[in-house]
């Protein structure tokens, strides 16, 4: 967390008073969530009546695939299809494989390019070939390689069929421009940890018109679209890490370029033979690379006894370890899927983090390809 968000949150953590409680404890600690909900507003561009608070970026994805839907699905029952990407996160996934596995949901997953991006016209190919959609959610940018989505274009041609769009801006939030307001959006979706703030506190970003049923049934909080005591510690530290990221927007993304452009020659230059995926269009803290012939888990160990972290996207299904499922989309083949790994950049990294990480890639990635010969035999 950054430092500022820290300590608001843990001077809140030593107050008392729920914010719908009607007593003074009660009215300061609206007064807290209030605030910081017009900080968060500020941040999107968007007003604060439409910042509904969650407990993750997972449950604001769930509210508004599920929300959408039974609320389109009642208006009429053949708006049961959902369209979305195939590099779409599990927060996304999941929530649209359950509809389907049991509320008799249809999904399209719309394809996309060797560069992660999706392909506008086969989502224009298939609305056209069948308008009767719940919802379209595509990410606005992809949280393995970076890419960024043609979003504008995505929400103009669903519009035309006046079909709500969603967008899982969880990875873009406080990363690059983005205005709630400008793009149009019916949904967007944040969370707090990936911008200084904390762990398990998000917000779904919905237009003000916007039928959604909500998932949460309990005390009527949020509009009566999210039921649940609201964490207040965790709220004003949302609030203070998503000015932060707005006012420090443009520095900490110039910084981030040229940490991961550094990063990218260095690990290039240390092992000619990877290759750096998805490098233009991108989120400026995420660098990817493939070192043909490395186990991804072999060098995440590797690398992690060294003390640096990494991702390999991969997902282990009955102790199997198989490839990310957005490396597959981009077209690479398994072996080329699992031989890859994600670095990513914070607003606080710094070009000692990169240097510790250059000075021994090469080493890991050689101990990799050992393992996996031996491995073989
Ligand atoms: N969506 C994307 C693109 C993410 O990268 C993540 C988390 O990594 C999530 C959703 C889930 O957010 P949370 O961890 O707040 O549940």
């Amino acid at each position: 967390m950054s430092d500022t968000a820290r300590i608001a949150m843990v001077d809140e953590l030593g107050k008392i008073g729920n914010a719908s409680s009607l007593h003074g404890s009660g009215r300061r600690a609206r007064k807290v969530v209030e605030e910081a909900r017009e900080a968060i507003a500020r941040a999107i561009d968007a007003t604060p009546g439409e910042i509904v608070l969650t407990g993750s970026g997972t449950e604001a994805n769930n509210l508004a695939i599920k929300g959408l839907y039974w609320k389109r699905v009642q208006e009429d029952p053949a708006n049961n299809r959902i369209i979305s990407s195939s590099i779409e996160h599990h927060a996304v996934m999941d929530p649209i494989q359950w509809l389907v596995d049991h509320e008799g949901a249809r999904v399209t997953w719309v394809s996309v390019n060797d560069r992660a991006q999706l392909n506008v016209d086969e989502l224009v190919d298939e609305i056209e070939r069948d308008p009767k959609v719940a919802l379209v959610t595509v990410m606005f940018a992809n949280n393995e390689v970076g890419t960024l989505q043609p979003i504008t274009r995505i929400i103009e041609v669903a519009h035309k069929y006046g079909i709500p769009v969603h967008t899982d801006a969880v990875q873009a939030f406080g990363k690059v421009p983005l205005s709630f307001e400008n793009l149009d959006i019916d949904a967007l979706t944040i969370s707090g940890h990936k911008i200084g703030g904390p762990l398990g506190i998000g917000a779904l970003i919905v237009k003000k018109d916007l039928k959604l049923t909500p998932v949460l049934h309990g005390g009527g909080q949020e509009r009566d679209i999210r039921s649940g005591t609201l964490d207040t510690p965790a709220i004003r530290a949302l609030g203070v890490a998503a000015q932060e990221a707005h006012d420090h927007l443009s520095d900490r993304a110039v910084r981030m370029s040229a940490l991961r452009a550094d990063l990218t020659a260095r690990v290039l230059a240390e092992v000619p033979d990877s290759r750096s995926n998805g490098d233009t269009d991108t989120l400026p803290g995420i660098a990817h690379f493939t070192f043909a012939g490395a186990e991804g888990d072999a060098l995440l160990l590797l690398l992690d006894a060294q003390g640096i972290e990494s991702s390999t996207g991969s997902a282990c299904s009955a102790g199997v370890p198989r490839p990310s499922h957005v490396l597959v989309a981009m077209g690479m083949s398994e072996p080329e899927a699992r031989a890859s790994l994600r670095f990513s950049l914070g607003f606080n990294s710094t070009s000692a983090d990169i240097d510790a990480l250059v000075s021994v890639i090469g080493g890991v990635v050689e101990r990799a390809r050992r393992a996996g010969q031996v491995s073989k035999r």
